[in-house]
């Protein structure tokens, strides 16, 4: 019997190619792993016959075996199905989004020494997704937030800070206009800074002011608390700071279960020409590598795709990253090193 049962959900777009290329990664680092392969998205209807994009049969997957790693999946824009990624942080009770971003060796970026980690509240805000048309030519959309989410996304950003011995921890948040919504967020931080956590420093920036102090030096900051919308826009700028969608994974995290993916999209641009870097889902595997406790070999990978940036040959890095090597290329660069 393997030693793990482990949820794979390969996506679409260029899902396929990069989590092929993290598993194949994740078995050669040594995991002794069973992975139950589960569809998700328009694929799910289309291919396996299901009558529905996030099928129970994944969902169930999810809560029985308690962690997934997941590839992109492709969200209609403007009309179609509600975002899978969506429903599934919701129907799994994934409230906390983590997304460490940080600068890598080999990677040359404008700035140096970047370590900052996203804490994105996952279940509300704007994607509740509660939309209406109150007569043609008008349309509202529902933002909620309410203080159970928004005190519990706080505790988890403070735990964090606190456990990994973080510097500080800044809410980003438009209280100053959504005074109710963003004021709740920033309440509940501020409650939860005061009452539990007072020994970990705490401070707070309106959201475009912040994006300024982000993009002029982003080594002052953090770890960055915000509500979903705010954590989907600002990850992919701190992305662009350290190399692109290519280099930042991330993991949603619940009470019960856990499902690590990139930041990225199915990036459909690039979609089956194996030209998508698979680096920011090997990196979320590692994130799940740690979390299941298998330390050991997370850190074996994580020297080995290390080795391979820093080496910086065209060869064995992806065209994001300036090279010429296709996804599995990379993954075969990372298998030689460990
Ligand atoms: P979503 O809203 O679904 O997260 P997105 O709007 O952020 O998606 P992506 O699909 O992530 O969009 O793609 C944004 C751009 O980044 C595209 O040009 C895409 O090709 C590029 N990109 C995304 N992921 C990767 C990757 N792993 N490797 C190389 N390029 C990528």
């Amino acid at each position: 019997m393997p030693k793990h049962t482990i949820v794979l959900i390969p996506g679409d777009g260029i899902g396929p190619e990069v989590s092929s290329a993290a598993r194949r990664v994740i078995e050669a680092a040594g995991l002794e792993v069973e992975w139950v392969v589960v569809p998700a998205g328009a694929d799910a209807i289309e291919r396996h016959g299901y009558d529905n994009v996030l099928p129970d049969v994944t969902l169930d997957a999810i809560r029985q075996h308690k962690i997934a790693l997941k590839g992109p999946v492709t969200t209609p824009v403007g009309k179609g199905f509600k975002s899978v990624n969506v429903q599934l942080r919701q129907k799994l009770g994934l409230y906390a989004a983590v997304r460490p971003v940080r600068s890598l060796a080999g990677i040359k970026t404008r700035y140096e020494g970047v370590d900052m980690v996203i804490v994105r509240e996952n279940t509300e805000g704007l994607y509740t997704g509660i939309e209406n048309e109150i007569t043609p030519g008008v349309v509202t959309s529902l933002k909620v937030a309410t203080e159970k989410a928004c005190t519990r996304i706080a505790q988890y950003a403070f735990h964090y800070a606190m456990q990994r011995h973080r510097r500080k921890v800044t809410v980003f948040h438009k209280a100053n206009i959504m005074k109710l919504t963003d004021g709740m967020f920033l309440n509940c931080s501020r409650r939860v800074h005061e009452e539990q956590y007072p020994e970990v420093a705490y401070d707070e920036v309106i959201i475009d002011a912040g994006c300024m102090k982000l993009v002029q030096d982003p080594t002052k900051m953090d770890v960055l608390l915000m509500e979903n919308l705010y954590g989907d826009l600002v990850s992919d700028l701190c992305a662009g700071l350290v190399g692109g969608l290519g280099v930042v994974p991330g993991s949603n995290i619940g009470a019960d279960s856990a499902v690590f993916e990139a930041v990225h999209g199915s990036a459909p641009d690039i979609a089956g020409k194996g030209l998508a870097n698979p680096l920011a889902l090997i990196m979320s595997g590692v994130m799940m590598l740690n979390h299941i406790g298998e330390t050991a070999i997370a850190e074996k990978i994580k020297t080995s795709y290390n080795r391979v940036l820093a080496d910086g040959k065209p060869n064995t890095l992806t065209r994001d990253l300036g090279g010429t090597a296709s996804t599995s290329d990379f993954a075969e660069a990372v298998i030689a090193k460990l």
